[in-house]
């Protein structure tokens, strides 16, 4: 494994390995670029075949959080963390308290949370032995559960999108397919449903489609057949790579807007869409309230401020459908250009002046 030529394929600032075997602990921190703030990112538990299977996959989220949080307008960069291990067997205090050690040992260069098989709690045992950690529950005064802000983010992101291809944002008779009514599926649904929008669901979960059908008067949809529907908006909310070479033909909704994590299987999906005129919401540019959400929490946790700087969600997505409509580019590269342009134009400030806040802060 050549760790530095991995890490120089995308310019990460610095891989830290953490190795505690008296404890279990066998982590890495990744941190991708620190130009707009300190890095931020979760802490993922896996069971990685190989150690190299873990550096790849830690240096790949590290840079989507570089983008995500650019994107969004926040004063932070993108970093991440794997603790190599079985979720179900392998968690303990002391693991938690060990790697908060590490995070602490940066100084704040790097800002853990929960990310898949991480949880609150473990979150808490990380925040003994470090302040560098968001995401913490509410009883703790922290900003708990994302999910509604990250839902709302992403109704404001179809208005954006209802406006720029239909030119009125208005959901009224409008049809939206969820693909999935899980956290951020469920309060996305009761967005729709209040400002009109008739609702098409699917999830393999059976209660929560009762769920949704129950309070939202949703329709049930099975499966796969929920890519074909004769809708306005189809929002994947579920799992990642649903639009690949076998679902991008078969969508009849002129808009693709929805909260997952990773919609593209690959980025040239992306110009698949843009040549089906989809209008296409790039996943972490619409999804980005829960990040906002955590962020806040860094500043003291004000609930009513993260809904509003999730709203700006809207305009970031109105710059990006107009880059991509004016140089003719899929929405995933247009949204690139314009969170590599943002860390561009601080580096540029970074250099004129020779001061720079010590902490400047978060969102707009
Ligand atoms: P969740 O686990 O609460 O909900 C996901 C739902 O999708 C579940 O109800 C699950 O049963 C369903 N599902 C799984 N596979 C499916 C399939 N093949 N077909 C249909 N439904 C399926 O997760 P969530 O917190 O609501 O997050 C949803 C997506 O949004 C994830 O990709 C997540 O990474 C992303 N995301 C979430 C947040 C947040 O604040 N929670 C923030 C940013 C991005």
């Amino acid at each position: 494994m050549d760790v530095f030529s991995m890490m120089g394929r995308r310019n990460h600032e610095e891989v830290v390995f953490c190795n505690q075997p008296d404890i279990g602990l066998k982590a890495i921190i990744a941190i991708h670029d620190t130009t707009l703030g300190p890095s931020l990112g979760g802490c993922r538990f896996y069971d990685y075949a190989t150690d190299e299977e873990a550096l790849t996959d830690v240096l790949r989220l590290a840079r989507g959080m570089t983008y995500k949080a650019s994107i969004a307008g926040l004063n932070l960069g993108g970093g991440k963390a794997v603790i190599i291990g079985n979720p179900e067997t392998d968690k303990h205090e002391f693991l938690f308290r060990a790697f908060g050690r590490y995070v602490d040992g940066l100084g704040g260069r790097y800002i853990t949370a929960e990310d898949m098989n991480t949880t609150v709690k473990d979150m808490e045992w990380v925040r003994n032995e470090t302040r560098h950690v968001t995401g913490i529950s509410k009883a703790l005064g922290g900003s708990g559960d994302p999910s509604p802000v990250t839902a709302f983010g992403v109704f404001v992101g179809m208005k954006a999108a209802l406006s720029t291809k239909f030119g009125s944002d208005d959901f009224n008779g409008r049809k939206v397919a969820i693909q999935g009514v899980g956290h951020v599926g469920y309060n996305l649904c009761r967005y729709l449903n209040g400002a009109g929008a008739q609702l098409f669901v699917t999830d393999v979960n059976a209660e929560a489609v009762t769920r949704a059908e129950k309070e939202f008067g949703a329709k049930q949809v099975d499966g796969e057949a929920i890519y074909e529907l004769d809708v306005d908006i189809f929002a994947p909310c579920a799992m990642g790579a649903s639009l690949n070479d076998d679902t991008i033909p078969r969508i009849k909704a002129p808009i693709v807007a929805g909260a997952a994590n990773n919609q593209l299987a690959k980025s040239r999906h992306g110009a698949d869409l843009l040549k089906r005129d989809i209008l296409y919401a790039p996943d972490y540019a619409i999804n980005a309230g829960g990040l906002i959400n955590v962020a806040n929490e860094l500043e003291g946790y004000n609930r009513e401020r993260a809904f509003k700087q999730a709203e700006g969600i809207h305009e970031t997505l109105m710059a990006i459908f107009k880059l991509s409509r004016d140089e003719d580019i899929p929405a995933n590269e247009a949204s690139d250009r314009l969170a590599e342009d943002r860390i561009r134009r601080m580096a540029q400030l970074k250099t004129s002046f020779a001061s720079t806040p010590s902490r400047p802060r978060q969102g707009r």
